[in-house]
């Protein structure tokens, strides 16, 4: 397995719970194939005995063995509070296929579980189900979603609703909390292995490094870097980034209270327990930022085995600061695309910042809004652009298309290339929380045809899908006003 520390002070021996009469509720073909499992005509498992797996109900198919299922410790940082222990408390790894951990959440109570019942409802492994596979959709690092199975077993949330397993998949699910757990305890030996293991099956490059574990680091927090500039091109708010929420991969992982931007407020807040706002849009980057410098003193112990003290905290700051260098970079470099340049010019990015204050200002479908750009004719007369009608403040917005087409006329593009490289970088489609509840709603009553419907449209969220425009439309104001439970 991936996740091959073993000992009782790191993991625990643990089968999943079973859950009564578990039915098919959601399964992604696409993760099918990524793990080489074959499907009926209907989509599902040929061998039927994985729908018993994908609930917990036994650990056996067909071809596989899943005989050795555990659940690992972590700690973490939560809302910038040291956490403790936390671990997997209601996620049970059942083993490896074809290189990528398969995991159940919401598959009973293990050593970890805490307070908790060990259960996801199924209103929540429906969301992380789709926004999964709406991520992978958009080609943004997450892990994957392979199934939902639902059951009629009661989960007490703030009302009673019932028990699901999402079967989830990712390389590893290593976290930065796993690093935080052993460096917490002062465990060297079992950090050293946890850092070696990462090395050995994900960063290679690090191993010929002349510092392994400060080029780990570098790593790590490059592609996360690059992730959140990804969530913030594509308006995802996480809403939970604690540091036992951030994958080792930079995958996008652990879907809760998340959520896409409708109209765009720099400083939304999806989490309705996040009163502060520290998990905010705008604010998503500088804790990104935050969780690599716990990760950076966690490793601190590592990168100390060759150096002084003073010399491993003034490397790993220094690599620490790389992250605001890379997380720049990606982000310029994708609104830029989002834009239509494919060159570089001074004044890209304050036009860049320009629009999204604008786009703040009137509160713009930050969707619609970068799709509708690339409808734009670089000679046709202003008034005809019809995105004008978005904005309160016209004024502001007529001077910005003004400079934006006097731009555009630098690229060599026409209009039609240029549309059609901004329409594979601006999605037509997101996961809307309005468009999520619907389904669940449905789920719920066990019809669970919306699921799929949204799934064939996220899984190509940059094609037009014309069947479907009523998709890509904002929610009606009292849709939008609808709260999203962060239970879960
Ligand atoms: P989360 O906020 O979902 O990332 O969870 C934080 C911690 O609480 C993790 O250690 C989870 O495993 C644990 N947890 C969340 N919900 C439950 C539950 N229903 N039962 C057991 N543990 C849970
Ligand atoms: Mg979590």
């Amino acid at each position: 397995m991936a996740y091959t520390l073993s000992g009782e002070d790191v993991i625990h021996r643990v089968a999943p719970s079973p859950i009564p009469n578990p039915y098919w509720v959601a399964f992604s073909s696409s993760t099918a194939k990524l793990l080489n499992i074959p499907l009926n005509n209907q989509g599902l498992p040929s061998d039927s005995t994985w729908l018993d797996v994908l609930a917990g109900n036994s650990l056996q198919t067909n071809d596989y063995d899943f005989l050795d299922p555990i659940a690992t410790a972590y700690s973490g940082h939560q809302f910038g509070v040291w956490a403790g222990q936390l671990g997997d408390g209601r996620a049970i790894l059942l083993g490896d296929i074809q290189g990528q951990e398969l995991q159940l959440k919401g598959a009973g109570i293990t050593r970890y579980s805490r307070m908790g019942d060990g259960r996801a409802v199924l209103r929540s492994s429906i969301r992380e189900f789709l926004c999964s596979e709406a991520m992978h959709g958009l080609g943004i690092p997450t892990s994957r979603a392979l199934s939902v199975v639902g059951s009629d077993l009661p989960v007490r949330r703030e009302t009673l609703e019932t028990a699901a397993v999402c079967a989830r998949v990712a390389p590893s699910f290593i976290r930065v909390g796993h690093f935080e757990h052993f460096a917490s305890t002062q465990n060297i030996d079992r950090l050293k292995q946890l850092a070696d293991l990462l090395i050995d099956g994900h960063y290679p490059e690090s191993k010929e490094a002349d510092s392994p574990y400060v080029h780990l680091f570098k790593s790590i927090s490059a592609r996360n870097a690059k992730l959140v500039a990804q969530w913030q091109s594509v308006g995802f708010c996480h809403g939970v980034l604690n540091s036992d929420n951030i994958s080792a991969l930079g995958l996008t992982i652990d879907y809760g209270p998340f959520g896409f931007l409708d109209g765009f407020q720099i400083d939304h807040i999806c989490n309705h327990s996040d009163q502060g706002g520290r998990y905010a849009y705008h604010r998503q980057p500088q804790i990104m930022h935050w969780n690599m410098a716990c990760l950076a003193s966690a490793l601190h112990p590592l990168v100390s085995l060759d150096n002084s003290n003073e010399e491993a905290t003034a490397t790993l700051t220094s690599a620490l600061d790389e992250f605001a260098v890379v997380y720049a970079q990606n982000w310029q470099q994708i609104f830029r695309k989002k834009l239509g340049f494919t060159t570089e010019q001074d004044g890209d990015v304050k036009l860049i910042e320009r629009l999204l204050q604008a786009m703040h200002d009137s509160k713009v479908d930050f969707t619609n809004l970068f799709r509708s750009l690339g409808e734009i004719k670089i000679n046709a007369p202003i008034n005809s652009i019809s995105c004008r009608d978005e904005f309160i403040d016209r004024n502001t917005f007529d001077q910005w298309l003004e400079d934006y087409i006097a731009r555009l006329g630098l690229e060599s593009c026409n209009d039609l290339a240029r549309k059609m490289q901004m329409d594979a970088i601006n999605p037509k489609f997101i996961l809307r929380n309005h468009l999520a509840q619907i389904a669940i709603e449905k789920a719920q009553k066990k019809d669970f045809s919306e699921i799929n419907v949204l799934l064939r449209i996220l899984e190509n969220p940059y094609d037009d899908h014309d069947a479907y425009e009523s998709y890509a439309i904002p929610p009606s104001p009292d849709l939008a006003a609808v709260e999203v439970s962060c239970s879960s």
